[in-house]
């Protein structure tokens, strides 16, 4: 009945407001349960308040940064907007940010909704979909999903109850471009990469079977990780490339050239450029203008790449969470920088932390200075620093202690490379500011 879903509106804004004054809770996924509880068929009720596109992004990395480009270019057009920034983006959490933002008076025009890659068909199921975004598909929480292609399956799983959607699809991930809906892909990727950086060094490449055949895929050209320029046997190739980009990066930021259409993106690492490239490829399809200048404005979501200040000290926030998206991390890290590296292991970070023997940590042997590790993982983390030889460790399991002590040690910029339930209790530091 619609009146149950009118009524867990009321009660999702009533149950905020309590959580806030009481400080019980931050609230993004209990009140998303207590939604679903009144009203079972929240997102079909929900379908009918964005009248223009709903939009998924999905993928392992780079989610929250691609769905904060789209908002951003989207918003800054004045067009109406329903997007669940605050990064909860499994279903419970989706329904909160939907909970809280229909307006019953006034419909959005679009939703840009982040979706954990295990949930599109819990969403599916009930809400429309007219676009989905998958940025990459990489070995992420090994225990939630066991491999890339499983979570593939996963994904292709919820596209087969919206087979009229629009995909969007990394086209040198040659497991996310093996993805199918009903419609013709859309396709972006990179042709070529200069790097006008200081501290240039090797990616590590992972040739990776075909989706396809299961046969080893040859590279003509490896980007990072197993994303590049693929051919099998079989004849799975890269696809044609409607949004083909050549980049150029610099320490903190990054050109994209887009058939001489030039994108400056204010944020640093190859990855980022994806993010960005994937945000414009989808920008351009719902035809929002002024892409090149609103992109200028583009600030970071929290915990990416994203700049504080610790005792008065610049200050960087990496949230790391895998092999893939840490080594391009570390490519982008300043080396003179004091760094911190916080790891968790805690249902949300992924409980297995074998993912950072995958680590390129050698890259931080290039530095004289103590490296600060700290968390649940503090001591797997030093033992992997050991064995790639970085020289000056210090652990503090404290994580409120291993801040204040680098804020108080540092004599330089500050970067700290957290897990996420590590860059929660970080950000509770009353020390680390905002810059902006
Ligand atoms: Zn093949």
């Amino acid at each position: 009945m619609k009146f149950r879903f009118y009524l867990s509106l009321i009660i999702a804004r009533l149950a905020y407001f309590f959580l806030k004054i009481t400080k019980l809770s931050s609230g993004t996924a209990i009140i998303g349960l207590i939604a679903l509880k009144i009203c079972p068929d929240f997102l079909s009720y929900a379908n009918e308040f964005i009248t223009n596109a709903k939009i998924n992004i999905t993928g392992t990395n780079g989610k929250t940064t691609t769905s904060g480009i789209i908002s951003h270019l989207i918003k800054k057009e004045n067009n109406s907007l329903i997007n669940n920034s605050i990064g909860a983006n499994m279903l419970n959490g989706i329904i909160n940010t939907l909970a809280l933002e229909i307006n019953p008076f006034k419909k959005a025009q679009f939703s840009v909704i982040e979706t954990d890659e295990a949930f599109i068909t819990k969403i599916y199921e009930k809400m429309n979909g007219d676009y989905l975004l998958v940025t990459n598909l990489f070995e992420d929480q090994t225990d939630r999903f066991a491999t890339p292609l499983i979570t593939k399956d996963l994904i292709q799983k919820g596209i087969c109850l919206k087979k009229q959607v629009q995909l969007i699809l990394n086209a040198n991930d040659p497991i996310t471009a093996s993805l199918t809906s009903a419609k013709e892909p859309i396709f972006y990727g990179i042709r070529n990469v200069k790097e006008e950086i200081k501290n240039i060094s090797s990616s590590s490449i992972s040739n990776i079977n075909c989706p396809l055949c299961g046969e080893r895929l040859q590279y003509e050209k490896h980007f990072y990780s197993h994303i590049g320029n693929y051919n099998c046997k079989c004849g799975y190739r890269t696809p044609n490339i409607k949004y083909l980009a050549d980049v150029t990066l610099y320490e903190n930021h990054s050109i994209i050239n887009i058939a001489n259409e030039e994108f400056n993106v204010p944020l640093a690492g190859l990855y980022n450029a994806y993010n960005a490239l994937g945000a414009i490829a989808l920008a351009k399809e719902l035809n929002i203008k002024n892409i090149q200048e609103n992109l200028k404005t583009f600030k970071t979501a929290f915990g990416r790449s994203e700049k504080r200040t610790l005792f008065g000290h610049e200050t960087v926030l990496q949230l790391i969470k895998n092999p893939a998206g840490t080594n391009e991390v570390l490519k982008t890290i300043d080396l003179n920088s004091n760094i911190l590296i916080a790891i968790n292991n805690n249902i949300a970070d992924g409980t297995d932390i074998s993912w950072i023997d995958q680590v390129n940590f050698e890259i931080l042997s290039n530095t004289n200075k103590e490296i600060i590790v700290t968390g649940l993982c503090a001591d797997s983390v030093a033992d992997r620093l050991k064995k790639a030889n970085v020289k000056n460790i210090k652990t503090i399991s404290d994580i409120k202690k291993a801040v204040e002590y680098i804020g108080k040690n540092a004599n330089d910029k500050i970067t700290i490379l957290s897990s996420y339930t590590a860059l929660l209790k970080i950000n509770k530091s009353k020390e680390i500011k905002k810059c902006y």
